[in-house]
C-alpha cells in the first residue's frame, strides 16, 4: 500500500517542512488501526515477541519499547514534536519543568562542579541549584540577567559546567543574550542551557543562537490550557540519549503518557496561541502604561524596555505573553496594599501561579512565586511588593482592560 500523503514519516519531521506544519504532523507512525488523532498508550510496560528480542531490547541492540519509565509512545510522540520544533535532534521528556533541570543536574553534573546561573531565574529553580544541589558538592554562582561580564568573572577554569539561563526572567522580563552566552560557555569549554518556557519555540530557539540544551516546563505555553505538569530537555542525540536517558532510566523522573498526550496536542496551537496571546501583551502593556497608577510596565515589545532591541531579535519580533508593572506607592507596606486591593479588584483575570493559559492569571509575585526567598535575595531580584505579574491569555483585550481599570483608578486616587 502506498504511503498517504499526510501520514507522519519516521522519525517526526522533514527539515523542509515550516514549523507550522511541524507542530501539527511531527510525531510517531500511526498504529495499524490508523487513528487519526494520536493514540493515547496508556501501558506501563510493553509485550514482547519472544526472550530473544526482550533480551535484545533490553540490551539496547535493538529498538522498541520495554516499560514506560523508559519511554513510551505517546511520550515518544510529544518528544519527536518537541524536539522539530525546537530544531533540535532529539528531547526528552519529565514529569514537570523542575524535573527536567534536576534530570539535567544528575545527569551532567558531580561533586566539584560549579554552574554559573542568572539571579532572575524561576524562585523554585534558584532553590534546586543553590541550596538542593549545592547538600550535594555542586556549587552555583548567581549573577547578573544582563551582564555579560558578571557571568565571565564568576566562571571558574576546568570546573564551570553549564550557564544556566531563562529569558525573558520572569516576573521582571529581562532578557539575556543567547548568543554571548553560549560563545562565553563554549570557551570555558561549558554547555549553555536555556530555560525557554517563556517564549517556546513559537516565538525564540535558543539552539539557532548556539545554546547547547533546551529546557521546558510543558506546563506553560506547550500545553497551553493550563491542564497538566510536564517538562523536557532537548539537545544533541549525544547528550539527550547518551548522557541524560541513561539517567532518566534509572532516577524515573518520567513523564506520563496522558501528560504527554495533552502536551502533545497542545502543540499543534502553539504558534496561532503565543502569537496571538502575545499581541494582545504587547496592546495591554502599551495601554498600561499610559495608566497614571502604573509607575512602570516590563515587557519587552515595549520600546521602553531596556533590552528592546535584543529581544526583538531573538523573540521572532515579539515580546511574549507575561508582562510585569508597578504600582507607585509611599513604601514597601502602601505598595502591597494597592497590589492586594488591585488583584481583587478584578473578575476576569484568574488568581492563579501558572501562566501560558488561554485564560489570563494575574499574581503579585513579592507573596507568591518568590515569596520563598529572603527580603535580600527579593531585593537582589528587583521583586517589589508593588509589582504585579500578568500572564495574557486570549480574552478580548478590551474586557482585560476593563477588569483591571477599577484597581488602577483606587490605586491612582
Ligand atoms: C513553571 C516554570 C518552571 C517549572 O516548571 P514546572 O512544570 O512547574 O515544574 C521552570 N521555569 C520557568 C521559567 C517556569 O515558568
Amino acid at each position: 500500500m502506498s504511503r498517504h500523503a499526510d501520514e507522519p514519516p519516521e522519525g517526526g519531521a522533514p527539515p523542509s517542512w515550516h514549523p507550522d506544519t511541524v507542530a501539527v504532523r511531527a510525531s510517531v507512525p500511526r498504529t495499524p488501526y490508523g487513528e487519526h488523532s494520536e493514540a493515547l498508550f496508556l501501558s506501563s510496560s510493553f509485550v514482547q515477541h519472544d526472550a530473544r528480542s526482550a533480551a535484545a531490547r533490553f540490551a539496547g541492540d535493538e529498538d522498541g519499547f520495554i516499560y514506560s519509565r523508559f519511554s513510551n509512545p505517546s511520550v515518544a510522540a510529544m518528544e519527536t514534536r518537541l524536539a522539530a520544533l525546537e530544531g533540535a535532534q532529539a528531547a526528552l521528556a519529565t514529569a514537570s519543568g523542575m524535573g527536567a533541570i534536576t534530570l539535567l543536574m544528575l545527569g551532567l553534573l558531580q561533586a566539584g562542579d560549579h554552574v554559573v546561573c542568572s539571579r532572575s531565574v524561576f524562585g523554585s529553580t534558584i532553590k534546586l541549584l543553590g541550596d538542593i544541589f549545592g547538600k550535594f558538592g555542586v556549587e552555583t554562582s548567581f549573577v547578573s540577567q544582563t551582564d555579560v561580564r558578571e557571568w565571565k568573572a564568576a566562571m571558574r577554569p576546568g570546573r564551570t559546567r553549564l550557564l544556566f539561563a531563562e529569558t525573558p526572567s520572569n516576573p521582571l522580563t529581562e532578557v539575556c543574550d543567547i548568543a554571548a552566552l553560549a560563545a562565553l560557555a563554549h570557551d570555558g569549554g561549558a554547555l549553555l542551557v536555556v530555560d525557554n518556557c517563556f517564549c517556546s519555540p513559537a516565538l525564540q530557539r535558543p539552539l539557532d543562537f548556539g545554546a547547547d540544551i533546551v529546557m521546558h516546563s510543558g506546563t506553560k505555553f506547550l500545553d497551553g490550557q493550563g491542564r497538566t505538569l510536564a517538562g523536557a530537555l532537548c539537545g544533541t542525540r549525544e547528550l539527550i540519549e547518551g548522557k541524560l536517558l541513561p539517567v532518566q532510566r534509572s532516577a524515573g523522573i518520567s513523564l506520563s503518557p496522558f501528560n504527554a498526550w495533552v502536551v502533545h496536542k497542545g502543540m499543534e496551537t502553539l504558534a496561532l496561541r503565543v502569537r496571538e496571546q502575545s499581541a494582545r501583551a504587547l496592546e495591554l502593556a502599551l495601554w498600561l502604561e499610559q495608566q497614571p497608577a502604573v509607575a512602570r510596565v516590563y515587557y519587552p515589545g515595549l520600546v521602553s524596555h531596556p533590552q528592546h532591541a535584543l529581544a526583538m531579535a531573538q523573540q521572532s519580533g515579539q515580546g511574549g505573553a507575561v508582562l510585569s508593572f508597578d504600582l507607585g506607592a509611599d513604601g514597601p507596606e502602601q505598595a502591597r496594599e494597592r497590589a492586594f486591593a488591585l488583584i481583587d479588584a478584578t473578575r476576569l483575570c484568574s488568581i492563579t501561579a501558572n501562566f501560558g493559559d488561554t485564560r489570563t492569571t494575574i499574581t503579585h509575585p513579592a507573596s507568591t512565586s518568590h515569596g520563598r526567598l529572603s527580603e535580600a535575595q527579593r531585593q537582589a531580584a528587583g521583586i517589589g511588593q508593588g509589582l504585579i505579574r500578568i500572564g495574557v491569555g486570549l480574552e478580548h483585550p478590551s474586557d482585560l482592560q476593563a477588569d483591571l481599570a477599577p484597581g488602577l483608578r483606587a490605586a491612582g486616587a
